[in-house]
């Protein structure tokens, strides 16, 4: 998803669109379109509006629109029975919080944008080995001779000024490179299916289990998205468990031992006492009251899961090399952000490309790739802690901890300014923290 929303934001650019561009990918081109009548698949991600306005500009927003699922409130709510917090976008004066999307139509409209442009589309094939050199620039060489040699499964070679890692969170190009990573593992995985719901709804619910969180997004009609974060043995039990236990599993673990938390809470007697008189009335307003989730009444596909852990690399680029989306960090799928984390380094990336143009630069200039991983690393870094931060909290399950917690979901829930923080920050493919908080 990332690399080809490269290619296709440099095609779009007026300083970028003559760079000769190829794209390698090792999955077979496909430009089918998804019929209505079709069961989703289950591999989706949540896109941000910041994400929509990138498609925009790349030109693929307008195939995708008709084929996503637009929510427009978000509630999140705690295993312990004690707090939770409702999002709704017009919070923060929106029409939608981001939209659902089927990644095999995120890919085919990427890929439907270039193909009617001058990009190379090497596909399927695989990266084998790409050398690098050690150093770029000084005196003036043979053209070629100090740029990257990428070698391709099927016995082709390239030369270019730039290689740009796209190949997801086992990175061979970021091996290749010689970048090490940082991070660890969740001990989870996230089980994904599709399902069918009672009734067609616009809200991404999610519970915060002991185990993991589990996610139920919509999607078109009356289908919904699964995703369910646990532990690999549990993962492992709910795939082999028959279809209809599946689906009892899922409604009890939405639903069960959850009232909503009592009026007079500690963050309500906070915001009540200390942020009111300055803030104004902050009680919530009825479209924020608690709601229960719609049920669950089949399951519609596979049911597959995979692995989940934190990595960053300590480096974003080196001599011809950048990385992008996956490649360059993983992150746990709690707030549906590591492919709009992605496409916010496709659209970082293009603009110092677009720069170096401009300037007259060799595009795999170490100088200008600098730029763009020190842009990058402003925004992925915050959100990162961020996520990880929440993914401990919630699996921590002890008193003091729960009652903190659901004292935290209550002043999130009841103090509009945080809420907007929280939401802004959602919305834009980077955490916005420090100027959301100027903007408050
Ligand atoms: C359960 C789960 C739920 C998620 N939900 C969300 C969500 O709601 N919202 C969200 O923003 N993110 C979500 N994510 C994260 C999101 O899926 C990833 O961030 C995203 O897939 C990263 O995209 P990418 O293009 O960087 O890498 P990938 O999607 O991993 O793509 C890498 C590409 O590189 C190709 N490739 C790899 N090696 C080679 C090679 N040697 N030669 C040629 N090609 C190669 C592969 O074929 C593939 O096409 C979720 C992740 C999981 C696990």
């Amino acid at each position: 998803m990332v690399g080809a929303a490269v290619a296709c934001g440099l095609v779009s650019s007026p300083l970028t669109r003559s760079l000769k561009i190829a794209v390698i990918d090792g999955s077979p081109i496909s430009f089918d379109k998804v019929k209505k009548s079709d069961i989703p698949d289950p591999r989706v991600s949540s896109i941000t509006p910041a994400t929509v306005s990138f498609c925009k500009d790349i030109g693929t927003w307008d195939d995708l629109k008709s084929k996503v699922a637009p929510f427009d409130s978000m509630q999140v709510w705690d295993y312990a029975g004690l707090g939770y917090t409702r999002y709704n976008a017009a919070d923060v004066d929106e029409p939608v919080l981001g939209y659902v999307v089927e990644n095999g139509i995120l890919v085919s409209s990427l890929r439907a944008r270039l193909q009617g442009s001058d990009v190379d589309l090497l596909c399927p094939t695989q990266v084998d080995s790409v050398i690098f050199p050690h150093r770029v620039g000084g005196l003036p060489e043979e053209e070629g001779s100090n740029w990257a040699h990428v070698s391709l499964k099927d016995g082709r070679s390239i030369a270019t000024r730039l290689v740009v890692g796209a190949d997801g969170g086992k990175s061979k190009v970021r091996k290749m490179a010689g970048i090490s990573t940082t991070g660890w593992d969740y001990m989870q995985e996230g089980l994904i299916c599709t399902v069918r719901v009672d009734e067609h709804h616009s809200t991404a619910w999610q519970r915060f289990l002991p185990t993991g969180p589990l996610a139920l997004l919509p999607m078109n009609d009356d289908f919904s998205n699964i995703v369910w974060s646990t532990t690999p043995k549990k993962a492992k039990e709910l795939k082999s468990l028959p279809s209809e236990d599946f689906v009892n599993a899922v409604n009890n673990a939405l639903t069960k031992d959850f009232s909503p938390p009592p009026k007079s809470g500690f963050a309500e007697v906070l915001t009540n006492r200390f942020l009111s008189p300055y803030f104004g009335n902050l009680a919530p307003s009825a479209t924020e009251e608690f709601q229960f989730p719609v049920k669950v009444k089949s399951v519609e596909t596979d049911r597959l899961s995979f692995p989940l852990s934190l990595s960053h690399a300590r480096s974003y680029a080196a001599p011809r090399v950048v990385l992008v989306g996956d490649a360059a960090h993983t992150v746990h799928p709690l707030a549906g952000q590591g492919v709009n984390l992605g496409f916010g380094d496709a659209a970082a990336l293009i603009k110092v490309l677009e720069k170096g143009v401009r300037c007259g630069l060799d595009v795999g200039e170490i100088s200008l790739l600098n730029e763009y991983e020190n842009t990058r690393k402003f925004a992925n870094l915050p959100m990162m802690a961020v996520l990880d931060g929440f993914q401990r909290i919630f699996s921590t399950d002890s008193g003091p901890v729960n009652a903190l917690r659901a004292a935290g979901f209550n002043l999130v829930q009841s103090f509009g300014p945080l809420k907007k923080l929280v939401i802004s920050s959602a919305m834009s493919n980077g955490f916005s923290g420090l100027p959301g908080l100027l903007r408050i």
